[in-house]
């Protein structure tokens, strides 16, 4: 059984949670975005409330060489009292003589942010003696940073040796497990996947996952042209990746083989040259001329996909369709996200993968329309290719 926070009493334990408050900084070290904090705001006052004390641990940007004021946690702590209306204590280092003074001296009902784990490479290189340094500073551990779960870090994954039987997923995470389980281990059929973005090479594990599992595949966005050109299309400029074409091929052959359906984008808007303000047209996406490119599904290729996704019942959708960022080709995406919505309001389950198609389902506004955006990219993406996520099996194990 997954341990869930709701099942643990936290009266008087120090509780070492890990969060994901990589959040953006502008250059006068503000929050721009805080998404990420109010995420763990349910966790953390959990905590707080049946009586423990909370040791925040979190990594921030990039540090390549120890101690970046730029990266320093300290820069969260004022959001952080503001949003839990608490006082809050920060150590200057995550570990050492400061972080233990200071994790001793904590009462429950109190929150104490660690300075950023990611100035020691120990943290990313997984260190055991690391990890038990940062674990001898609290009775409990959960991780609800569902952000860092494909990641063996010292934080993440090795410091759950510590806590036989006192460690738990964070609500966020638990969410985050549930949903994605729900898609991947049980589906209420028909099971559509709409996988896009640019490059076939980023998305071929997902892919071949799904052919074991999803009952529709809708490719859109750069890489379906490598498809087109494997079945024999002229697709001029378009986004293609050569040393892939065998793959697409092996793909759809062992599509068929499997009885999944693979769905290709009939149509597209193709520009001449990479630039919002291109000349446009529109063409069969296996009949683009030399010179120019396709930038997004065409209307025909957006109303085939949108009658698969009406009649599916669950959903899972990564990578856009075209070059949404750019308003010339952001129609596709939109048409996909709005085909979404509206399936989801006809009682489909809709979970849209982090990263590139989370932005797209906020920017065009359908983000309440869709039963769960994913806040992890990477680790979402490890999870629809079939791998055990080292963050999960820490817990679970
Ligand atoms: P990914 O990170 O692999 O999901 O790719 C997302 C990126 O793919 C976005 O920045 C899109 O602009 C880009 N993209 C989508 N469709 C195309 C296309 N047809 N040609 C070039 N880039 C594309």
């Amino acid at each position: 059984m997954t341990p869930k926070l709701e099942q643990f009493s936290f009266q008087d334990q120090k509780v070492l949670m890990r969060v994901d408050f990589n959040v953006p900084l502008n250059d006068q070290f503000e929050i721009t975005d805080d998404s990420r904090i109010r995420a763990a705001l349910p966790s953390i006052n959990h905590i707080l409330s049946e009586g423990g004390a909370v040791i925040i641990m979190s990594h921030l940007g990039r540090p390549k060489n120890g101690p970046e004021e730029a990266f320093s946690l300290k820069h969260i702590v004022a959001r952080l009292s503001e949003l839990t209306n608490k006082e809050i204590q920060f150590a200057n280092d995550c570990k050492g003589e400061e972080a233990v003074e200071k994790s001793k001296a904590l009462r429950a009902g109190e929150i104490l942010v660690l300075e950023n784990l990611r100035f020691y490479k120990e943290e990313t290189k997984g260190d055991s003696d690391f990890a038990r340094k940062l674990a001898s500073l609290g009775d409990f551990y959960v991780n609800d940073a569902f952000g860092t779960a494909h990641r063996a870090h010292a934080s993440t994954a090795i410091i759950a040796e510590h806590f036989e039987g006192k460690k738990s997923f964070g609500f966020l995470m638990a969410k985050e497990i549930d949903n994605a389980e729900m898609v991947m281990q049980n589906p209420k059929r028909p099971f559509t996947a709409i996988v896009g973005g640019a490059k076939v090479s980023d998305k071929i594990l997902i892919v071949e996952n799904l052919l074991n599992i999803a009952d529709h595949i809708l490719i859109g966005g750069g890489m379906a042209y490598t498809f087109f050109k494997a079945q024999g299309g002229n697709i001029g400029n378009s986004l293609c990746e050569d040393d892939r074409l065998d793959t697409c091929r092996a793909i759809l052959k062992k599509a068929e083989e499997k009885g999944v359906k693979i769905h290709l984008p009939a149509d597209s808007i193709i520009a001449d040259k990479f630039d919002a303000q291109a000349n446009t047209q529109h063409a069969p996406s296996n009949e683009i001329a030399d010179e120019w490119m396709g930038l997004d599904i065409g209307t025909s290729a957006t109303e085939q996909f949108s009658r698969v996704l009406l009649d599916s019942h669950t959903i899972l959708w990564n990578g856009p369709m075209g070059v949404f960022e750019m308003e010339a080709f952001e129609k596709g995406t939109k048409g996909v996200a709005e085909a979404v919505a509206r399936a989801t309001e006809n009682g489909a389950f809709s979970l849209i993968g982090g990263g590139d198609s989370a932005a797209a389902v906020y920017r065009f506004g359908f983000e309440n329309q869709v039963s769960y955006v994913s806040t992890g990219g990477g680790a979402l993406l490890e999870y629809f290719e079939g791998k055990q996520l080292p963050g999960i099996a820490a817990i679970n194990g």
